[in-house]
């Protein structure tokens, strides 16, 4: 089903329909999750500049001038002239640290997150990407196969938290129908997959000069998050959210705390997403399913019109 535009187009884009690729973790299979130490964390942003060394230059620019969208409402996202940008998560750019003060015993305190895709267990950017190219491997890692994208931004609705980011004027859709067909290609972390298969870390774990992050099987990640929320008295974020998730936040504070704040101070918007304690985004597929559905076909239906309506138009004058 998650591949109705693949069908509706007769299949005939490269590697629709194809299953995602298999890989087993290495050691027991289980999927490799992360732990992200608040406490340790200080912002110094080594791993957001080790991310941007590794990926920045994979993302293409965009042909000039960009294709007007279809339909109308439909707006063009360019981050191309804004590539510089850290501060957030843009399509340039897969990873950022989110900051805001808490108050502590001491008094009040800054704190940082590095934020990027959760890698969820059960993600519903994958299943609900209508041409297959959100995909997931054995191994935890969800990423977008560039090849497959059309920009349609399905997966970026599907996610709790709007992590892939989209970049219009690049990709499929402009050797397609670029004013008929998708707005150009998404992007994301991808969890350094070549690295992890290789048995390397993903570049950003591996920068971090004070251990705040470190990867290893989802069991024994969940025990050592587990270990250390309840020494600190503290709390994990990612353990339930949306389903489980292979990125574990662990803070000696409440999230929900930390969540007002970063609301309070303004962090939380366009690329900088929530701490919201989503629930299993799959549970309501159903109604996500339709509209991923409808939603190909709704543009189809439209595009005809249009075409027809410029038809007319031509025969007229
Ligand atoms: S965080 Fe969002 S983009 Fe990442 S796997 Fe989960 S649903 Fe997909
Ligand atoms: S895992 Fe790789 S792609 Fe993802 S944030 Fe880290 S360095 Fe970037
Ligand atoms: S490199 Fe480590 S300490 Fe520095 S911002 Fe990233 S996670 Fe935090």
């Amino acid at each position: 089903m998650r591949n109705a535009l693949g069908l509706l187009l007769g299949g005939t884009l490269p590697g629709l329909l194809k299953p995602a690729p298999a890989c087993a973790a290495p050691g027991r299979g289980d999927p490799w999750t992360t732990l992200i130490d608040v406490d340790a964390c200080d912002g110094c942003g080594a791993c957001v500049r080790a991310c941007r060394a590794r990926n920045l230059e994979r993302v293409p620019l965009p042909a000039r001038p960009l294709p007007r969208p279809f339909p109308s409402w439909v707006r063009n996202q360019d981050w191309s002239d804004r590539r510089e940008v850290t501060d957030r998560l843009t399509p340039y750019n897969w990873l950022y640290i989110q900051s805001c003060t808490v108050r502590a015993a001491s008094g009040t305190r800054r704190i940082f997150l590095p934020r990027r895709c959760m890698h969820c267990i059960n993600p519903p950017c994958v299943n609900l990407c209508p041409t297959g190219a959100a995909r997931q491997r054995r191994n935890g890692a969800v990423y977008i196969d560039q090849g497959v994208c059309l920009g349609d931004s399905q997966c970026d609705r599907a996610c709790p938290w709007m992590i892939p980011r989209r970049q219009s004027g690049v990709g499929l859709y402009l050797n397609l129908a670029p004013r008929f067909v998708g707005n150009g290609q998404m992007f994301k972390c991808d969890y350094c997959q070549d690295l992890l298969d290789q048995g390397q870390q993903p570049a950003c774990i591996a920068a971090c000069p004070r251990q705040a992050q470190s990867i290893g099987p989802r069991e024994e990640m969940v025990h050592r998050a587990r270990a250390l929320a309840a020494e600190r008295g503290g709390d994990i974020f990612g353990l339930n959210e949306n389903g489980g998730t292979n990125s574990l936040y662990v803070f000696s504070q409440p999230f929900r705390d930390v969540e007002a704040e970063l609301l309070r101070q303004d962090e939380i918007g366009f690329g900088r997403p929530s701490l919201r304690p989503a629930g299993a985004s799959m549970d309501k597929e159903n109604r996500l399913l339709s509209t991923v559905l409808l939603a190909p076909l709704a543009g189809a239906a439209l595009a005809g019109v249009r075409l027809w309506r410029e038809k007319q138009k031509r025969r007229r004058s």
